[in-house]
């Protein structure tokens, strides 16, 4: 039972058949007791019934009068019909023989004030005797019954006051337990929560961890860490995206800068190697001069290619947004290449000729462009470039230790699926999550500027679509980009 709607229902269960219980307990108790009533109204009715006949027994001995005799005979009559109709609840109170007993007094009463009534002369004194020695046993024995049944009733009314005593208690009890039960489950966790959200909002702890095993408590830990995980993913985006604004204008100012000295430096370079064979210079100095300027020259045209670099990203160039024939936009990519990439290296595309990518041509070739280089330049011993496409509903691309992922990707709609793959060299693990940090290179110097990925993972970013990038040292490298696709 690890959820707290079963703990709660379980409690309120117990509560509910707990008050069942004892009020069930307590209508049994209170319809014995109305029994115990009704058999004290008959028992009091008998006594009072042989006081009657003891009264009008008296009467008629003192005044002989036919009125007495007549009421005595019917009160006689009365508490015999009483004791036959209700033997029941005169033998519960003594036993049989005792009621029988009675039975057979009052009988014999009955015959002896007969015997009374027709003889009151000779041997009357002996027969009132008699008479008088039986009602006082009828009278004694409806004392005791009457004495017997009011204990019992207080009696009753006792056990009645201590179910009730008892109930009261064991419903508070149960509550108490209940609220206990709540406080330790509920309550405690959710202070425990409090403080841990804290130590989270205060950076001592990098994720929300809860003691309690409850399912709730888990499934709210789990959203919680969740959303959190979101926003350090946004905070970190965001934070990126700002610095990279402020390279973009720091590199843009400093390629300006740079741009027209250069030119000036080019141009004076130029004039200078027209001029170093002048007349009179002997022959060794005038291929030293030739050969230094012809270095100034290249390294110049070197500088120059960087800025213009540097210059194409922080140009804000407008985007154009277009469907493009990814099939025909891989080929005259590749086009544009195929000369700067070795024979050794094979080049497969699988793109089916329905597909078409929405944005901008010149970003998306840039794209393409930089891939592929990077792939050529990962197999210096040849290999095979690898370069598919296709539409998927696949959620976001995953992020298994070995692949990494780079913007936003929902993953919610339909998007297009390029996927450029090479037999490489591969990445180190070490190296993988920095690819796409601007001047990152591990090639020689003058062979990689570091800013081919970044200003992919831009374009894309532009694009509103996502990149990842898988790895094995020398295994080769795979980079997956997803682009939505334009809305109709
Ligand atoms: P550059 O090519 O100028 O070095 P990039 O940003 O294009 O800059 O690439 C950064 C680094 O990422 C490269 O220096 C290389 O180490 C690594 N890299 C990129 N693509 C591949 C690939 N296909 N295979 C192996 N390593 C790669």
């Amino acid at each position: 039972m690890n959820s707290l709607r079963q703990k709660l229902f379980f409690g309120y269960a117990t509560i509910v058949a707990l008050v069942v219980a004892l009020s069930l307990l307590s209508l049994i108790e209170l319809r014995l007791l109305e029994q115990k009533i009704v058999a004290g109204e008959r028992i009091s009715q008998f006594f009072d019934i042989s006081l009657e006949i003891r009264r009008f027994e008296k009467n008629y001995f003192l005044y002989h009068q036919d009125e007495d005799l007549a009421e005595n005979r019917a009160y006689v009559h009365r508490a015999r019909a009483l004791l036959a109709e209700h033997a029941d609840v005169f033998t519960v109170l003594s036993n049989v023989a005792r009621v029988t007993k009675l039975g057979d007094d009052l009988d014999r009463y009955a015959t002896l004030i007969d015997q009374y009534a027709a003889d009151s002369t000779a041997s009357g004194g002996a027969i009132a005797g008699r008479i008088r020695a039986i009602g006082k046993e009828i009278v004694t024995i409806a004392e005791d019954w009457s004495r017997v049944e009011r204990k019992e009733l207080q009696a009753q009314l006792d056990q009645q006051r201590l179910i009730l005593f008892g109930s009261v208690s064991c419903i508070g009890l149960a509550v108490i337990a209940i609220g206990g039960l709540l406080a330790r489950r509920v309550l405690r966790p959710l202070k425990e929560m409090e403080r841990k959200m804290k130590e989270v909002a205060s950076g001592h702890r990098a994720k929300l961890e809860m003691s309690s095993e409850e399912r709730e408590f888990k499934s709210l830990t789990r959203a919680f860490n969740h959303v959190l995980h979101e926003l350090e993913a946004h905070q970190r985006q965001l934070v990126h995206s700002e610095k990279l604004v402020a390279l973009g204008t720091l590199l843009s100012g400093v390629a300006h800068e740079l741009n027209n000295p250069l030119s000036n430096i080019a141009t004076s370079t130029q004039i200078l190697a027209e001029e170093a064979d002048g007349e009179g210079a002997p022959d060794g100095a005038v291929a030293f001069r030739r050969e230094l300027i012809t270095q100034i020259d290249e390294e110049t045209w070197r500088a120059r290619h960087i800025v213009r670099s540097l210059l194409d990203y922080a140009r804000d160039r407008d985007f154009h947004h277009e469907a493009l024939p990814l099939a025909a936009l891989v080929e005259d990519t590749l086009r544009l290449i195929r000369g700067q990439i070795p024979a050794s290296i094979k080049i497969v595309v699988q793109i089916p000729e329905t597909l078409a990518a929405s944005g901008d041509r010149q970003r998306l070739q840039q794209v393409l462009l930089n891939l592929v280089r990077n792939a050529a330049d990962a197999m210096p011993d040849g290999g095979e470039v690898r370069i598919v496409a296709r539409l998927t509903r696949e959620p976001c691309l995953a992020q298994p230790p070995e692949r990494l992922v780079f913007g936003q990707c929902t993953g919610e709609d339909e998007a297009l699926e390029i996927v450029v793959g090479d037999n490489g060299s591969g990445i180190a693990p070490a190296t993988l999550p920095r690819v796409f940090d601007p001047f990152f290179t591990t090639k020689d110097v003058g062979k990689g500027m570091g800013l081919g990925l970044f200003i992919v993972f831009e374009i894309i970013e532009e694009h509103g679509g996502c990149i990842a990038v898988e790895s094995k040292a020398g295994r080769g490298t795979t980079f997956t980009i997803r682009l939505p696709l334009e809305k109709s």
